[in-house]
């Protein structure tokens, strides 16, 4: 924030902080942005200098000003005590999770997590000694009966990536809490503008930044933020463990961030415009999005989110690969790639059968996830509508 907001109290909305936060115009030659910061080195001029820990930039690793701008950034939005920064997003999961977690503890995590996150957990976490379980997506206050005397820690992510389960977090949160558990919640599809987890009882909260605050596909960065309890953990072992990202990425994701306003204003009317326009077409059997009135998870998103993200999934009739592959092959406009939150609209195929282990995915007929970037909405539909016909015309 600038510095009259702050001196004010005045308390900004997440627009105003995405434009205002982070710059220190004033430190920086009047320049409007934060320059980029490149280095390891800091010079000391005297004895008292460099053993004064309390100075702000000592090491390239630990205090770079561009890093630090956006994690105060992040911060702010978040509502968080603090924020540390990573590589990916993939890097912010592990680092929350080997924030709250030791050998012997166990961790819960939704079924419909993304999936470098259950194979972290499953294999990277198993080798230290920390056991995962899966749970339903949609259990709520049940989940307190899977909880042990190990369970430390609970991983959310709201809705579900791929599969679009909504969960309920105040509900799981106060049953965590109850025994004294960390919950961990991954808000990339929402982000803070319609989200707020650590409101909501988290403990902590990642982003995949390289989604939607980077927002150009030109950067792969991770934040995780903590609230006042998880904080010093978090520092900590994002500290211990050496996790730091370079001061370009860091620029390039405040740049995005500075438009993350107008952006998911425009993600959340034409995400869900083009999510009813889908349900309607004759190839479709499902659409899997929460923001849509007849959603079984609509209620919780109407309730705990103030807006929807640019990403959901929808079901085609069965056919066979030859349709799905005439369908994606012919795309003009919708691209076919393993990430989101671009600029660009992307459609992917997948099944999450092999993925799911709690509860079994076990409706018929192809899945496609999309996220529907800035094109003009005609186009993108126009462009789906020839996709769908050619998947139609294959017969099974
Ligand atoms: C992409 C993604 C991640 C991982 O982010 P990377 O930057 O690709 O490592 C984590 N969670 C969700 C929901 C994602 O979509």
């Amino acid at each position: 924030m600038t510095k009259k907001d702050r001196e004010s109290g005045a308390s900004a909305s997440p627009e105003t902080i995405l434009t205002h936060s982070g710059r220190a115009s004033r430190d920086h030659l009047g320049y409007v942005n934060m320059p980029v910061f490149r280095g390891s080195t800091i010079l000391f001029e005297t004895l008292d200098e460099l053993e004064n820990y309390k100075a702000p930039y000592r090491y390239g690793r630990n205090d770079n000003p561009t890093v630090l701008a956006l994690a105060d950034l992040v911060s702010e939005l978040e509502g968080a005590a603090g924020t540390v920064l990573a590589p990916s997003g993939l890097s912010a999961v592990s680092t929350a999770l080997l924030s709250a977690l030791s050998a012997g503890d166990e961790l819960l995590v939704t079924d419909s997590a993304y999936e470098p996150t259950r194979t972290f957990a499953t294999e990277g976490l198993a080798k230290l000694g920390i056991t995962t379980r899966y749970y339903d997506p949609r259990i709520g206050a049940g989940v307190a009966e899977l909880f042990t005397d190990k369970t430390r820690a609970i991983f959310v992510e709201s809705p579900g990536s791929l599969t679009f389960e909504m969960q309920d977090l105040p509900a799981i949160a106060a049953a965590a809490h109850a025994r004294d558990i960390t919950v961990i919640v991954d808000n990339s599809w929402a982000t803070p503008l319609y989200h707020r987890p650590l409101e909501m009882g988290a403990d902590i909260v990642m982003h995949a930044a390289t989604k939607m605050f980077v927002g150009h596909s030109d950067a792969m960065v991770g934040t995780v933020s903590a609230n006042e309890k998880l904080w010093p953990r978090l520092k900590r072992t994002h500290r211990i463990f050496g996790v730091t990202i370079s001061p370009d990425d860091a620029y390039l994701t405040l740049r995005g961030m500075r438009t993350l306003g107008v952006r998911m204003k425009h993600h959340n009317e034409t995400s869900v415009e083009f999510a009813r326009w889908l349900a309607g077409q004759p190839e479709v059997e499902e659409v899997y999005h929460p923001a849509l009135p007849d959603s079984p998870d609509h209620a919780i998103w109407k309730r705990d989110f103030t807006g929807s993200g640019s990403l959901f999934t929808f079901r085609l009739k069965p056919r066979n690969r030859d349709a799905v592959a005439a369908m994606v092959n012919g795309f003009q406009l919708f691209g076919m790639g393993y990430s989101w939150g671009g600029y660009e609209s992307l459609c992917i195929p997948f099944n999450p059968s092999n993925i799911r282990t709690a509860v079994p995915w076990t409706a018929r007929g192809q899945l496609f996830r999309v996220h529907v970037g800035l094109e003009g909405l005609d186009d993108l539909k126009a462009d789906m509508a020839a996709a769908l016909a050619r998947y139609g015309s294959i017969s099974a």
